[in-house]
């Protein structure tokens, strides 16, 4: 049973059926799945949501899928982590770390968009999917495409971290490594999907993968005990997560899920690709694309396909933006690490970067709830911390040169 009425534009509302649609065919504007919400509201409550597996499909009556999930079964439901010694260190009251970096099965946020877009490209009956990723995403889908038995093909820039790649190749899809940035490999893709009858997951069943970007925000509400908190500060490659999130929150408060949302969103992106943060920063809706120029590879994106969304989701929530530098990033790498134990990629170093700025001048009020979303995982970028992470004590194989060397 599904609860989807169909596709629906989001600038002009026409309605479109449920197919692998993506883009009005009158005024060019996105699609986005429109929920017969008072039926969902008769289906499910607290109590319901509980009784079901902790993973991501427990709230299945707001994902796009009419039978029954083929992958995913083991993807989301990530621990909320309460971060007391980062809180410390920032000097404010109540911390969480919402940790995707430990998602199954490939260990970024990308697991819960896939576990949706590959169920939706089977049931649509598609037998190949097929995306355009800064790697997290090529990751997500290569593992899934194989558990559902799909072929497969990801389309990479040519200078991906060394985890990124392999994290791809071993599950044995077909790796097309682009010369060029990511706004060159979509545009690419873009062409390819009109030519081949493929599932591209992000691109022509775009409306469908992004969905699963909403039970990131659903499991934060539950965790908190069913409430959603003061501030969410979300890193930011093509806006999506982050418009997400705040849709999230308020589809929980329209079944009553949680009573209000007060929730302000806050968007990371790093300082060498940073066009949503420097919209909202000018105030201007308009996002100047930019050349990325940055070791957090999986947010660059310099022409974002929701940077014009996720600028009106952080000014409508109240929220605002920064970025961080090369340095900045690795120093919130370093900082989650030594603090909470959690080892994230570039985009979380970009996060909690932000994070501390955003506190540190007074953005993010010191005694108020924050959660910091951690998407990916520091094992697949460790270029960016190699030489910079400390340095290992060579010693002897006897006690004496242990002692000489430590004390
Ligand atoms: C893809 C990705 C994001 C951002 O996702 P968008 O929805 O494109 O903004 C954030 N963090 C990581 C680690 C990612 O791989
Ligand atoms: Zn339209």
């Amino acid at each position: 049973m599904s609860f989807v009425k169909g596709l629906k534009c989001r600038e002009c509302g026409r309605l479109f059926p449920k197919e692998p649609l993506y883009v009005c065919e009158y005024c060019f504007g996105p699609l986005e799945l429109d929920y017969d919400y008072p039926l969902i509201k008769k289906k499910l409550n607290k109590e319901v949501i509980e009784s079901r597996a902790k993973n991501l499909w427990r709230y299945k009556e707001l994902l796009p899928v009419d039978g029954n999930p083929i992958v995913g079964l083991d993807s989301g439901f990530t621990p909320l982590v309460k971060a007391h010694n980062l809180a410390k260190r920032l000097g404010v009251k109540e911390l969480y770390i919402k940790d995707d970096s430990v998602c199954h099965p490939t260990l970024s946020f990308k697991d819960r968009v896939v576990s949706v877009a590959i169920t939706k490209a089977k049931e649509f009956g598609f037998d190949t999917v097929a995306c355009a990723s800064t790697g997290n995403l090529a990751n997500s889908v290569s593992a899934q495409a194989a558990k559902a038995g799909m072929k497969c093909f990801v389309f990479i820039p040519s200078d991906l971290e060394a985890g990124k790649v392999i994290a791809s190749l071993i599950y044995a899809p077909k790796v097309i490594s682009v010369e060029g940035n990511y706004d060159e490999v979509n545009r690419l893709c873009t062409e390819i999907a009109a030519k081949y009858k493929w599932a591209f997951v992000n691109i022509n069943i775009r409306p469908y993968y992004a969905e699963g970007s909403k039970t990131f925000a659903y499991e934060i509400a539950e965790q908190l005990g069913w409430k959603a908190p003061k501030h969410i500060i979300s890193p930011a490659a093509g806006g999506s997560l982050i418009t997400k999130i705040y849709k999230g929150l308020h589809e929980l408060k329209k079944l009553d899920l949680i009573n209000d949302v007060p929730t302000k969103i806050y968007a990371a992106q790093a300082k060498g690709c940073a066009p949503i943060v420097n919209a909202i920063k000018e105030g201007s809706e308009i996002i100047k694309p930019v050349k990325p120029d940055t070791i957090a590879k999986s947010l660059a994106i310099g022409n974002p396909a929701d940077g014009y969304y996720a600028y009106k989701t952080v000014i409508e929530s109240g929220g605002f933006a920064d970025d961080a530098t090369d340095e900045e990033i690795v120093e919130g790498i370093k900082l989650l690490a030594s603090t909470e134990g959690i080892f994230t990629e570039t985009a979380g170093g970009v996060t909690v970067a932000v994070t501390k700025k955003l506190i540190e001048s007074g953005r993010i009020p010191k005694d108020e709830s924050i959660v910091i979303s951690i998407t990916g995982n520091g094992l697949k970028t460790q270029e960016a911390v190699l030489g910079k992470a400390g340095n290992v004590f060579r010693i002897k194989p006897d006690i004496d040169s242990f002692e000489k060397t430590l004390y």
